[in-house]
């Protein structure tokens, strides 16, 4: 029927075993491999419940590698890592274009509807939400990296640049603290922003969004992503 239809040779995984999939596939996009005790820190579970989990997913064929250091996804894996994450990122689309849900909610939301979703119904919603490149966060669906390639984190910027917010990465995205931040203060895809001050020293940054200063830590700032807008003064001056 569609291109995605039965692409899967297993029977689709456990909640659980969809949820590790999706922070192995972010993991191992950034990283090059996938990391257990972060694993653990990312889906804020014990380290013993996590190594459990990845021994039965080695079993079931979804990672190789967990008696040593790098772990990473099979072929079959990677598939039904792209499926979920694409039917996660389509449910935060449907909960803010059609259920009006604030972004500061659709994550969570997501998380609890994406695993029911059967392969109709996710080209369905594809049809429907206009087949989006990134979810509403700015995160690439699986295949659509290239999207998101020209975005740079806040703390790789100048002071003096002005730029649009793009992107909220994944892990921020997942920590309910940051992103309720990010979201009330307006940092979030499509605000304008100024880049103010940046002290290595103090790992800050001063940023004016929409007009108001806003000091952010390099932690947090790191996962923040901006398009440069053209003409900005960094850009257009000559000076470097
Ligand atoms: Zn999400
Ligand atoms: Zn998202």
């Amino acid at each position: 029927m569609s291109r995605h239809t039965a692409s899967l040779a297993q029977p689709r995984p456990t909640h659980t075993v969809e949820d590790y999939l999706m922070s192995m596939y972010v993991m191992e996009r950034d990283y090059g491999e996938i990391i257990a005790a972060r694993l653990a820190e990312m889906l804020d579970v014990a380290p013993a419940t996590v190594a459990m989990t990845l021994k039965r997913m080695e079993r079931d064929t979804w990672i190789t590698g967990t008696g040593r250091k790098a772990i990473h996804l099979t072929d079959t894996g990677r598939a039904a890592a792209f499926s979920v994450t694409r039917r996660h990122m389509l449910t935060e689309w449907l909960l803010v274009k059609i259920l009006k849900v604030p972004i500061s909610l659709t994550h969570d939301e997501a998380h609890g509807i994406e695993h029911a979703i059967s392969p109709q119904l996710e080209e369905r919603m594809r049809e429907v939400l206009g087949d989006p490149q990134v979810c509403p966060h700015g995160n690439p669906f699986p295949g659509c990296e290239a999207a998101v390639a020209a975005w740079i984190p806040l703390t790789k910027l100048q002071a003096g640049e002005t730029v649009i917010i793009r992107r909220i990465h994944e892990f921020a995205e997942d920590n309910q603290d940051i992103l309720k931040f990010l979201v009330e203060n307006e940092v979030i895809p499509g605000s304008h922003a100024r880049i103010v001050e940046i002290l290595p020293f103090n790992q800050t940054l001063t940023i004016s969004i929409n007009g108001k200063p806003l000091t952010l830590g390099f932690p947090v700032a790191h996962f923040v992503f901006a398009e440069q807008e053209k003409g900005s003064p960094d850009q257009s001056s000559g000076l470097r």
